[in-house]
């Protein structure tokens, strides 16, 4: 037998953590990681918060888990504090992104067939695009890279490029249910949404009765230094699915929506055993309490623009190997001139800091959204030491 255990889906690094605290992760055999990848924009608060984990125990030593047959003061709490601080009117709970993405689709195709418009079933998505691994989330985006081998996938999305408003209106015919959209792609590589596509998408939504979705599991949640990244437009989604942040490293997620749009989602169209159980929900207040603290998002903004800054500087440094700096808030894009992977392998083999690759040759830099201005520091002294002795391969 040759397969491992774990099935082999991910080409593992040798980094193989058994601790954390705040923005640093431990080793099997004691070594110190700067983690500034943060689980991919998952560790909002950094690893072993205490009133994260003070949180999880304490609920699950009162009540883990229930079946959603029953009531629950337990979601009720936290989604009323979700419909209090954005533009939604009701919330349904799952366990990941991607169950996230299926209910927006799902709600956002519910919506069209309550109008009695069931033709209407189709989403404009954008290339480039992550929403996620399921058959639905990988039939929505047109990377082949996600959907070989998968095939037959969904029927019921189109296709259009990123930040290209004309093709995306283009797309709109009688079948079209609405656009779903990364307002800052993440695994695309901190592609962020220019400010005439993403207000666009929205009018022609309203002028057209189609629904706006936007999938915010990588950019909301803090990481922009406004609670949603929409809020950076000025507009609001009908629908937005969300994930990674909200639970702080426990597994959770959530599909946001106002009342119309949901007006389909009535009892038995939709479900989940696990989805939004009480131990899940005491990890979401938690996150909420620390995130809605006056000043947290204030402070993600600042180091977001001490980071940006700092990144901005090295770069003259080693022009041979940093091209740009993207991104806002604490979600941050490198881009580099030859290939990112090989870099951040580097960086994290030689000077122990964890940064994440994403598309077109970018270096993902996620830290949890709780540094502080000497972790920027550890962080810059480490890339640019890094660059310095990095030699690209040749064929990069
Ligand atoms: C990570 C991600 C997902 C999928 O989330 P999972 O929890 O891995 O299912 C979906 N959309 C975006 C934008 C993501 O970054």
């Amino acid at each position: 037998m040759t397969i491992t255990p774990l099935m082999p889906v991910y080409p593992r690094c040798g980094v193989r953590p058994v601790r954390g605290e705040g923005a640093y992760l431990f080793g099997e055999d004691g070594q110190q990681y700067l983690d500034f990848a943060s689980g991919i924009a998952v560790n909002a608060l950094g690893h072993a918060h205490p009133h994260l984990t003070k949180a999880i125990a304490e609920q699950a030593a009162t009540l883990m888990h229930v079946s959603n047959l029953y009531g629950s003061p337990q979601g009720e709490h936290l989604a009323q504090r979700l419909v209090d601080n954005t533009f939604a009117d009701t919330v349904f709970f799952t366990n990941s992104g991607a169950e996230a993405v299926e209910c927006a689709i799902k709600t956002a195709r519910r919506y069209h067939f309550a109008n009695g418009n069931p033709q209407r079933h189709t989403l404009i998505t954008f290339d480039t695009a992550f929403h996620g691994r399921t058959l639905g989330a990988i039939s929505a985006t047109n990377q082949a890279k996600m959907r070989d081998g998968f095939e037959p996938l969904l029927p019921g999305f189109a296709y259009a490029k990123f930040n290209d408003l004309e093709g995306a209106l283009a797309l709109i015919d009688d079948n079209t249910a609405g656009f779903m959209v990364e307002p800052i792609q993440g695994e695309g590589g901190i592609r962020q949404a220019s400010h005439e596509f993403l207000t666009g998408l929205r009018k022609a939504c309203d002028e057209h009765g189609l629904l706006l979705v936007l999938d915010e599991v990588q950019c909301g949640y803090g990481r922009t230094g406004k609670f949603f990244a929409h809020e950076l437009y000025g507009i609001t989604p009908d629908i937005m699915s969300v994930a990674k942040g909200i639970g702080g490293g426990f597994p959770l997620g959530a599909c946001l929506a106002t009342e119309e749009a949901a007006k389909g989602m009535v009892a038995g169209t939709h479900g989940s055993t696990y989805g939004g159980n009480p131990l899940a929900m005491a990890a979401g207040e938690a996150i909420l309490d620390v995130m809605l603290e006056d000043g947290f998002l204030e402070n993600v903004t600042a180091m977001g623009d001490r980071l940006r800054q700092a990144l901005e500087q090295m770069i003259p440094n080693h022009d041979h190997l940093f091209d740009s700096v993207r991104g806002t808030g604490l979600m941050l894009g490198l881009k580099l001139k030859s290939d990112s992977r090989a870099f951040v392998a580097f960086a994290r083999d030689n000077h122990n800091l964890l940064l994440v690759s994403a598309g077109e040759n970018v270096v993902r830099i996620l830290p949890p959204l709780v540094i502080d201005e000497s972790h920027i520091a550890e962080c810059i002294d480490k890339l640019s030491t890094a660059a310095r002795v990095y030699v690209p391969a040749a064929d990069d």
